[in-house]
C-alpha cells in the first residue's frame, strides 16, 4: 500500500492532486497527512483530559451536542463573510493568510496542500469557540470534550471536503448531492452553498441554490473578487503567488461528472 502515494503522477507540483486520484489512494493520503494525524492526536489528548476531569455523562453529552449545533453556524459565518469577505487580501499583514485560507483553494480546488486548512488557523478558532462552551457546560472535562468533539467534526469536514473534488462519482446519492452543491460553489458561483456537509444554514440564510439553473454564472467564481484590477490596488496576494490572479484553474478540465451536470446551463 505505501507505494501506492510515491506515485509522482498523483501530484502536481509538490501537492497531492485529487483530480488525479482515486478513493482508495484518497483514503490513504488523508490517514498519512500531518495535518490529520495532528488532529487525530489532540481528539486522543481531549479524550485523556476529559476523562481525568470527566464532567458526569449529561454535560459530555451536551458538550457534544452544543458543538455538534453550533459548528455548521459557525463555519457558514466564517466561509461566508470571512474567507469570502473581500477585506483580508487588502491589508497587507493578512493578505497571505487569506490566500492560503481560501484563494489558493478557489485558485487551485483539486489541490489537496492547501484545501486542508492550516492547523495554525484551524485549532485557535476551534478552542475559542468550543471551549468556552464547554467550560460553561461542565468546567474543563467538557471544554476537552468541546474541543474534541470540534477536531473530530473538522477532520469528518475535511474527508467530505476531499470528496467534494476527487474525481470520482460517490455511489450514494446524499453525497453525489453534497458533492453537486460543493462544486457549484467552486465552479458556478462562490456567493452560495458555503456547507460543506450540510446545508441547512445555507437554506436559513437563503444562500442555498439548487443547480447551475437557479443562478447566473459568476466571473468571480475562481479569484473570489480578487481580479488583475484588485490585483494592482492591492498586490501582496499576487507577488506572493508571484503571477497574476487566474480567472480560472489552471488547465481548467470539467471537473466532474457532477461539476459537468450542473454546468452545461451556464
Ligand atoms: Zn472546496
Ligand atoms: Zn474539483
Ligand atoms: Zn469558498
Amino acid at each position: 500500500m505505501s507505494g501506492t502515494l510515491n506515485n509522482a503522477s498523483l501530484k502536481t507540483g509538490r501537492s497531492f492532486d485529487l483530480g488525479k486520484m482515486n478513493l482508495r489512494q484518497l483514503w490513504v493520503a488523508y490517514l498519512t497527512y500531518p495535518t490529520i494525524l495532528l488532529y487525530f492526536a489532540l481528539i486522543v489528548a481531549s479524550i485523556a483530559v476529559a476523562t481525568h476531569f470527566f464532567a458526569g455523562w449529561g454535560a459530555t453529552l451536551v458538550s457534544i451536542v452544543a458543538v455538534i449545533l453550533v459548528y455548521p453556524l459557525v463555519w457558514y459565518l466564517l466561509h461566508r463573510y470571512v474567507l469570502h469577505g473581500r477585506v483580508l487580501y487588502k491589508m497587507k499583514w493578512t493578505a497571505s493568510l487569506w490566500k492560503r485560507i481560501h484563494f489558493d483553494h478557489h485558485q487551485d480546488p483539486h489541490l489537496l496542500d492547501v484545501l486542508f486548512g492550516a492547523p495554525v488557523t484551524t485549532l485557535p478558532t476551534i478552542a475559542i469557540i468550543t471551549c468556552p462552551i464547554g467550560y460553561l457546560i461542565g468546567g474543563i472535562g467538557a471544554s476537552a470534550t468541546a474541543f474534541g468533539t470540534g477536531v473530530t467534526i473538522t477532520c469528518i469536514y475535511e474527508f467530505f471536503h476531499c470528496i467534494q473534488h476527487l474525481n470520482y462519482k460517490p455511489r450514494s446519492a446524499w453525497i453525489q448531492r453534497m458533492k453537486a452543491r460543493h462544486v457549484l460553489h467552486h465552479f458556478h458561483d462562490e456567493d452560495g452553498n458555503f456547507g460543506i456537509t450540510s446545508f441547512v444554514v445555507d437554506r436559513l440564510f437563503g444562500s442555498y441554490y439548487k443547480d447551475a439553473k437557479a443562478r447566473p454564472r459568476s466571473p468571480t467564481v475562481f479569484n473570489l473578487g480578487y481580479d488583475i484590477k484588485e490585483a494592482k490596488i492591492y498586490p501582496w496576494v499576487m507577488d506572493l503567488t508571484g503571477s497574476p490572479p487566474r480567472d480560472r484553474p489552471d488547465g481548467a478540465r470539467p471537473d466532474t461528472k457532477a461539476a459537468r451536470g450542473t454546468r452545461h446551463a451556464a
